[in-house]
């Protein structure tokens, strides 16, 4: 089997001063051919072909570096019989945007596996070996094939629309919204139990190249938010706004109102929910707004989407349409 495996950084490719520092030390500092020399299992599963395509930590990941992987994903794929999967190694912080925004991109059954690690590469007991070894064989199973883009951390297998950082410390950091993960990989094998089913969701795989990249905020709702932040978001350039409404999605009554008066055209926007769980439902007092409830996407993702939604020029009936088919 041949695995083309991308690095872009992140704790994994961590090293810290001691072995027991877990929080202090530098994101993105080992090269990728590290990384793989450190775990020579990896031989046993697949010929590994390691490019590196940036070393930063995930905050400070940028639109260009979406734009590299998009477009080096794409070459890799295309040639049917050079590599039978991709794995990707990342920062955890915002590993769940780049999986999500690369699953609506890329229609190819051949997996593409995200991995991060919570512990530096130099730390006691760093996941990020064990993590690295399970994502490869997770890529390298027929069982993942056609299950679109997965992420593997700590020994689960989780779906790109729902996978989630949902712990800032620990190495089961992460945890699939709104339900359990896809499945399981350990040294009995890779366990999906259902079968594979993502052909035709890429919604933007005819996006060849991505850009130019609009300006899409996302604005947290609280008691008396800041509503007066509204009109200079969209006077700065904002083309789309993801609400992170209160409990299913809701907007405050000055924050309505300052979209009701806003002069200028109506940026695409979603309203999703800062609870972590459950779904977001149309409302008509919002709809009237222009206001497109997210379903169960958290405000992250939800954001990827306007951003490709715009840059694909979509309008907000197509938008709304998408969400309403798009699987939960
Ligand atoms: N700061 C890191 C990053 O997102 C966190 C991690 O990788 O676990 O790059």
């Amino acid at each position: 089997m041949r695995v083309l495996l991308l690095c872009t950084g992140g704790t994994i490719a961590g090293r810290g001063g001691d072995s027991t520092d877990l929080n202090a030390y530098t994101a993105g500092a080992l090269p990728g051919t590290a990384l793989v020399e450190a775990v020579p299992e990896l031989n046993s599963l697949a010929e590994i072909t390691v490019e590196q395509v940036a070393n930063v930590d995930s905050a400070d990941l940028l639109f260009s570096h979406w734009q590299q992987l998009h477009q080096r994903l794409r070459t890799a794929l295309a040639d049917p019989d050079r590599f039978d999967a991709v794995v990707i190694t990342h920062g955890t912080n915002t590993l769940e945007e780049t999986a999500w925004l690369l699953q609506l991109l890329i229609d190819d059954p051949r997996p593409v596996v995200l991995v991060g690690a919570m512990r530096p590469a130099t730390a006691l007991s760093a996941d990020g070996p064990l993590n690295l070894f399970q994502a490869v064989q997770t890529a390298v199973s027929p069982a993942a094939i056609g299950h679109g883009v997965l992420v593997v951390m700590d020994g689960e297998i989780h779906g790109a629309r729902a996978v989630t950082k949902a712990a800032t410390q620990g190495v089961a950091a992460f945890s699939s919204r709104d339900g359990a993960s896809l499945g399981w990989v350990d040294d009995a094998g890779v366990h999906l139990p259902k079968p594979g089913s993502s052909a035709g969701s890429a919604a933007f795989a005819s996006l060849t190249s991505l850009g130019p990249w609009p300006q899409v905020a996302i604005l947290h709702g609280c008691v008396e938010p800041p509503a007066q932040l509204i009109p200079l978001l969209l006077q700065s350039g904002v083309t789309g706004l993801v609400f992170t409404g209160t409990g299913a999605g809701q907007l405050s009554v000055v924050e309505r109102q300052a979209l009701e008066a806003w002069p200028g055209a109506m940026p695409l926007m979603l309203r999703a929910n800062r609870c972590g769980a459950g779904p977001v439902h149309r409302c008509e007092s919002h709809a009237r707004l222009g206001l497109l409830p997210a379903g169960t996407l958290s405000p992250q993702k939800a954001r990827v989407v306007l951003l490709l939604a715009l840059m694909d020029g979509w309008d907000r009936i197509r938008l709304g349409a998408w969400l309403s088919a798009a699987p939960r």
